[in-house]
Order: structure tokens, then C-alpha cells, then sequence
């Protein structure tokens, strides 16, 4: 279609920008490390990313060191972030071949840590701190005396003013250059008038998986929130598109971390008419079971205390990614719910209704299946949106049918259906739906 077919260009390019970003700052592969001939065999190219082996914590609560095993030298670059207390570590794209669970318990300084892809090209460890501390010494090792290529890092315990101030002092590089480059890229081909596509006046849907590549969102054993939503929202895109009357832009395609504002931007550049994210919830075992799903709208009061658990859980996104808080743009963030989005957010909680009549004429519904709370990636003013949550991965009927192909095909015609009255009573009623 050639709506899709103009995103994937777009995506392309931003993504082509993104990845050799990721390069200028590693120095870039060498001539010799760099795919020769035939560069679109996956094995190949997975063949020549750097592979992390093994790695390990050692000290106390004084002093940490994390130790990373690898095949070669890679470049890198650390640095500390405030408000919960972490260091990220930003690292080339990374083939981890790491033990299962690894990271869930840390020791000393490191409470926890996690890794993974962060954008095309570059990976990203993220150690959550269990108080301050600085990188006291952060190097490469070569190979020596049978041990492997390894990235040490040396953590030190200190009191919190010194760490509000290495802040101030670092000049770290950070996600956002990339992205907001990529951003950038992709403005700058949609105002140039050459490369504008035809106007096209079919209402704009944007689909949002939750989470992706280092965050991993709720878990069950294996099956990770990250992959089941995206499987679902790539399903639901298919089948909205199939009758032809909408585009369709995806927040991602693949297992990539994309920062909650991020998502809100692209739903509020490509002027959408409809923001629809896609996540599965997960009860602590001690909070007993539940199951079925719920659809969210914005609201800044939780409608319940399991709605506020859920905003505070899906909200802590950019935390997990390793993406600074202090310097996020607060112009989203901060609007408040006020005369201007009545409309839009009675618009949420219209298409929100129809979602739900459809849902339960197929899908098993939490016994409370309308809500809302301050989820951070519903708030742009302009777009009508609302977050809904699959089911629970904690929950064994859920959780099968979360993996089952049928389930989802179901699910995703329920919604298709939804989404098909939202816009007939809205072009009925409201004019264009722009
Ligand atoms: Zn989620």
C-alpha cells in the first residue's frame, strides 16, 4: 500500500541515520570487520556483531566492578543518570550470549541489571544503583593470560551532593541525539515539498507496542510483553489496513526501545486521528490473580489503586531504557488535563466504549474493564488515544491465550471493528477526522 510503502521510506532513512550515528560514535566497524559482498544475509551480518559471553559483579556496597566478557574490543561509553540512580553503559550492537536471569539480582552498588538493543547499531547495559555512586574507572581490556576481551567497570560508593554534581559535569551522549536526529530526518524529507507524498485524507491510526528491545515489559517465563504486544500490533496494522480506508504508522516495527515521549511525538507530528498502544499487565503473585483485558484512557486521577499501580509500572519505560528523566521535554508531560483536550479526551472515551462492546463480544474482559490513570504516553492533547491491556501474563488462561494465533486474529477483528464505528460516527458527525 502506498502509505506503508512511503512510512517504510521514511522509517529507512531515520533508521539508516540512527544506525550510523551509533557508528560515528564507535569509531565506525574497521574495513576488515565490515560485511563484505553480500550484507543482507542476516546470519552474516548477526555473525559479525561483537558477542558478550559472560558477566559478573564482584565487591561490596564500598566499591562494585562489573565485568563483561567479549570476542573483540569494543568501544563504549558510560554514564551516571539521577532520579532513580543508574549508569548506562552504551555500547555497539552487542550479541548477548548471557546466562538467563542474569542481571535480576545484583550485588554491592548494582541493585539489578539489564541489557539489550536501544536503537539500530548500538546496545545499552543500564545498572540500576541501590544508592549514589560514581564511575571511578571504566576501561577495555585486551585478551591476556587466557582471559577474553573484557569491559570493566569500577563503581564507588558516594554521598549524594557528589553525584548531583558529576551529573552537572558529565557531557554524556545520550539516546535522544540519535533519535531526535532520526526525528529530524524524517521531518526534514516530509517538508521538503519533493519528497511529500500526495495528500492523503484517510484518517491516520498510530499502533503502539509497548516496550521493546532493553526493556523487556511484564514476563512470564519466557514470554516477554515486548514480543507478544508487537506481534499483536504488527496483526492489528495488517488488518486495518486491509480494508483500505486508513494508514497506518507504527511506534516500532522491531525490538527497538523507543522513549515514551517519542511515541507521543509521532503520534502528534503525523497528526493521527487515533493512538492505540498495545501492552500485557502482570499481577505480583502475592496481589492473587486476575485476568481479561482493560482499556485505559488519560485521566491525572487513577480510577482505581490497580489502574495508579499499573500508570506508575508502564511509566517507568524510559527508566528501564536508560533514558535521562531531568532532561525530558516537558511540554508533553506537563499539560494538563484541561479546556483544550476535552474534546480529544471525550473522543478517547468514546472510541474507548466501542472497543469495550466489541472486546467482550470475543475476548475475556477484566471484571472492571474501563479505567484510567496518568499513563505518560497517553497525554497528547491533540490525539485521541487510549492504552489497552491484553491480559495478564500471570494469569495461565491469559498468558495461552496471549501466544495463540487464533486468540489474536480474533482480537485484533474485534478491535478492527471498533476502530471502523469510531470513524463512521466521526465523519458522520464531526466532519474529517482531521
Ligand atoms: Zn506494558
Amino acid at each position: 500500500m502506498e502509505s506503508r510503502a512511503n512510512h517504510r521510506i521514511l522509517l529507512g532513512g531515520a533508521l539508516l541515520c540512527a544506525a550510523a550515528l551509533a557508528f560515528a560514535w564507535t569509531g565506525g566497524p574497521s574495513a576488515a570487520e565490515s560485511p563484505q559482498g553480500n550484507q543482507s544475509a542476516p546470519a552474516a551480518a548477526i555473525a559479525k556483531l561483537p558477542v558478550a559471553s559472560g558477566a559478573r559483579l564482584a565487591g561490596d556496597g564500598k566499591q562494585t566492578r562489573f565485568i563483561l566478557d567479549l570476542d573483540r574490543k569494543i568501544e563504549f561509553r558510560a554514564f551516571p543518570l539521577g532520579d532513580p540512580y543508574r549508569v548506562v553503559v552504551d555500547i555497539p550492537q552487542v550479541d548477548f550470549q548471557l546466562d538467563a536471569g542474569i542481571g535480576a539480582t545484583g550485588r554491592g552498588l548494582v541493585k539489578a541489571f539489564r541489557y539489550g538493543l536501544v536503537m539500530p547499531g548500538g546496545s545499552r547495559i543500564v545498572f540500576d544503583l541501590t544508592g549514589p555512586a560514581k564511575i571511578a574507572n571504566s576501561y577495555v581490556l585486551d585478551a591476556a593470560n587466557g582471559q577474553p576481551p573484557r569491559l570493566v567497570l569500577d563503581l564507588e560508593e558516594v554521598d549524594r551532593a557528589s553525584f548531583v554534581q558529576s551529573l552537572a559535569s558529565q557531557n554524556r551522549p545520550e539516546l535522544k541525539p540519535a533519535i531526535a536526529d532520526a526525528n529530524a530526518a524524517v521531518a526534514a524529507t516530509e517538508t521538503t515539498p519533493a519528497a511529500l507524498p500526495p495528500a492523503d485524507p484517510r484518517p491516520l491510526i498510530v499502533i503502539d507496542p509497548g516496550h521493546g528491545g532493553i526493556d523487556n515489559g511484564t514476563q512470564s517465563g519466557e514470554q516477554l510483553e515486548k514480543t507478544l504486544v508487537l506481534a499483536f500490533g504488527l496483526a492489528l496494522r495488517d488488518r486495518v489496513e486491509q480494508s483500505g480506508k486508513y494508514r497506518v504508522v507504527m511506534t516500532r516495527t522491531d525490538d527497538t526501545f523507543i522513549p515514551l515521549n517519542d511515541r507521543v511525538k509521532i503520534a502528534r507530528t503525523q497528526g493521527a486521528a487515533l493512538f492505540v498502544s498495545i501492552h500485557a499487565d502482570a499481577l505480583p503473585r502475592r496481589e492473587g490473580d486476575a485476568q481479561g483485558a482493560t482499556i485505559y484512557t488519560l485521566s491525572d486521577k487513577a480510577s482505581d489503586a490497580e489502574a495508579e499501580r499499573l500508570a506508575d509500572a508502564e511509566n517507568k519505560a524510559d527508566a528501564i531504557g536508560g533514558v535521562n528523566l531531568t532532561d525530558e521535554p516537558t511540554e508533553v508531560a506537563d499539560i494538563l488535563i484541561d479546556l483544550a483536550q476535552r474534546e480529544t479526551k471525550a473522543f478517547s472515551n468514546r472510541f474507548a466504549r466501542l472497543l469495550m462492546k466489541e472486546m467482550k463480544t470475543t475476548v475475556r474482559m477484566h471484571k472492571n474493564p474501563l479505567k484510567s490513570a496518568g499513563f505518560r504516553v497517553l497525554k497528547a492533547p491533540d490525539v485521541p488515544s487510549v492504552l489497552v491491556e491484553l491480559g495478564y501474563v500471570s494469569n495461565k488462561g491469559d498468558l495461552e491465550h496471549l501466544v495463540s494465533e487464533s486468540w489474536r486474529n480474533k482480537t485484533v477483528g474485534s478491535m478492527a471493528e471498533a476502530i471502523d464505528a469510531f470513524f463512521a460516527k466521526r465523519m458522520a458527525t464531526a466532519g474529517p477526522a482531521n
